[in-house]
């Protein structure tokens, strides 16, 4: 028995057979071509196959992982076809004569390696994007075969596992992945969460553990090779229970979120895709209280147009089927930015150029995105929210954009909804001026994270000062305490929809305090509805 520590990507245990995926992509020799024109019209060839290709595993991931992590594919679809790429292929092609495959991974490397010297980690992370479409297209040409074809369900391990592979997968088949490089926050390890698969890296993989038993232990990054028996009988016990725990709290989908003396209360999903919010309609959520749609400017080359909005909004609803969305405006900056945005680099980006700064700065993608949401309302039950408030004057500017595009859309004779109003209380001035902004909103949501890092002066990624970022602070509570009295005093509901709204051992307190709806991660709802039931 070996066991090998990594970490987690997703908590999930697995047993089962490993499979080695072999992805070597040996180098290629700059072997002279015989005939350039015969190698540019095989690149040409081998670019319209991989496009093709491309645009399939778009429409089939889209079920798989949403519309948003699909997207990649269509990326790389338009990577595949940059003139600047191919244009550098085919110069190599005519000029050096070489061959159609040593041109395309001569050209990739070039990129790849330039990206990832940028300092700009959208850029950075775009080098794996050009190192999987070179890979694909010298598959292509040398007629290699990396798309696994699985017989029966194992455990994948790999070198490496780039985003599209990852959702190429057939899930059926596929107990668990263990990779050796990637990381917790790569796009390969969101899918992987979003796909529900036991993930674990940085684990030193070798092909001679191929066939081999084994348990990955996602809880804490573990991969055991060849277990004794008792560690296989520990691990099979806990995915027993896991299993049964599962079973109760599935148990729980049908009864109402309600406390024992009876009051309802709304559970609310927190998601940043359609997938996710086909995850939550399946843990029972009664709406999306928070859908954060910075995530789709962060994939892409530009913001996302109106029209592209207005369809994943769409997406949203038909997944809620029915149910009520609220859609929060871009939540950019910070640790959220691309290229394109040309945000300034800062250097307390917290305290900097984010959110609804961002928005009311770029008024036009923040008028795109106002017309979608409104657009969106003509689809099902929409509510607009506004991140990061700390002025009444900032709530003034939203409702005049919001009045012009609303009145632009109705002369267009463009169908929109009748859209409720709400803001984030996430600052320390939205909760002390919580009652001038109340008459500009239908509803308020308490944002935890980033109140619990403004109020108790403690950044929320700085591992340095954990000990003194604590969402049950006395501080915080009597912030929250204040924010339900005064919204309450004028009629404005209030819903918490930072992570503490899935910490159970809070979940008392906040119905004390009135709070009267959560909002949570999908996986968080069932033992959130528990711990409400429970409670008087
Ligand atoms: C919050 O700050 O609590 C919140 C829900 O918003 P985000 O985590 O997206 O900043
Ligand atoms: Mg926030």
């Amino acid at each position: 028995m070996i066991t090998i520590s990594g970490q987690t990507v997703h908590k999930r245990t697995a047993i089962g057979r490993l499979q080695y995926l072999s992805k070597t992509h040996p180098e290629l020799l700059r072997v002279p071509a015989g005939d350039p024109q015969a190698e540019l019209a095989a690149f040409r060839k081998a670019k319209a196959e991989v496009v093709g290709r491309l645009h399939e595993l778009y429409r089939e991931s889209v079920s798989k992982v949403g519309e948003l992590l699909a997207h990649t594919f269509e990326i790389h679809a338009m990577m595949v076809e940059d003139e600047a790429y191919s244009g550098m292929v085919e110069s190599m092609i005519g000029a050096e004569k070489v061959t159609a495959a040593y041109a395309v991974a001569a050209t990739g490397r070039h990129y790849a390696q330039m990206l990832a010297q940028m300092e700009d980690p959208y850029f950075r992370s775009r080098s794996e994007d050009i190192t999987e479409i070179t890979e694909r297209l010298t598959d292509v040409l040398l007629g290699n075969r990396h798309e696994v074809t699985l017989t029966e369900p194992v455990i994948l391990m790999a070198e490496d596992l780039a985003p599209g592979e990852t959702m190429q997968l057939d899930h059926s088949r596929i107990l668990g992945i263990v990779t050796h490089l990637g990381s917790e926050s790569s796009h390969a390890a969101i899918l992987a969460r979003t796909m529900n698969l036991p993930a674990i890296t940085g684990i030193a993989i070798s092909d001679a553990w191929d066939g081999h038993e084994a348990v990955l232990d996602g809880e804490n990054g573990l991969l055991i090779v060849d277990p004794d028996a008792e560690t296989k009988a520990s691990y099979e016990a806990k995915i027993q229970r896991k299993m049964r725990e599962e079973e109760e709290l599935r148990a729980l989908l049908p009864l109402p979120c309600e406390t024992k003396s009876g009051v309802k209360v709304p559970l609310l999903a927190n998601v940043g895709s359609v997938a996710d919010a086909a995850a939550a309609a399946e843990k029972g959520a009664e709406g999306i209280g928070l859908l954060r749609t910075e995530f789709l400017c962060l994939a892409g080359e530009d913001y996302p147009t109106e029209e592209q909005q207005l369809e994943t909004y769409k997406s949203v609803l038909a997944a809620m089927q029915g149910k009520p969305v609220t859609i929060r405006t871009f939540d950019l900056g910070a640790d959220k930015r691309a290229a394109y945005m040309n945000l300034p680099k800062e250097n307390n980006p917290d305290l900097g150029f984010r959110a609804i700064r961002i928005s009311l700065a770029e008024e036009e993608p923040f008028r795109a995105q106002l017309r979608a949401i409104l657009r969106a309302g003509a689809f099902g039950k929409v509510s607009v929210m506004f991140p990061m408030i700390t002025a009444e004057w900032e709530l003034r500017r939203i409702d005049a954009l919001f009045r012009e595009e609303s009145e632009r859309l109705a002369a267009a004779g463009i169908p929109t909804g009748d859209i409720q109003k709400g803001i984030m209380i996430e600052t320390p001035a939205a909760a002390i001026i919580c009652d001038r902004l109340m008459p500009y909103v239908d509803f308020v949501s308490i944002g935890t994270n980033d109140l619990t890092q403004y109020l108790l002066a403690a950044d929320r990624s700085n591992s340095f000062v954990t000990p003194y970022y604590d969402p049950h602070h006395e501080a915080v509570m009597r912030t929250i305490a204040s924010v339900v009295r005064t919204a309450h005093e004028h009629g404005v509901s209030v819903c918490v929809c930072g992570e503490l709204a899935a910490d159970t051992t809070a979940t008392e307190e906040l119905l004390r305090l009135g709070v009267d709806a959560f909002s949570a991660a999908p996986n968080a709802m069932l033992p959130l509805k528990r711990k409400i039931r429970e409670c008087e």
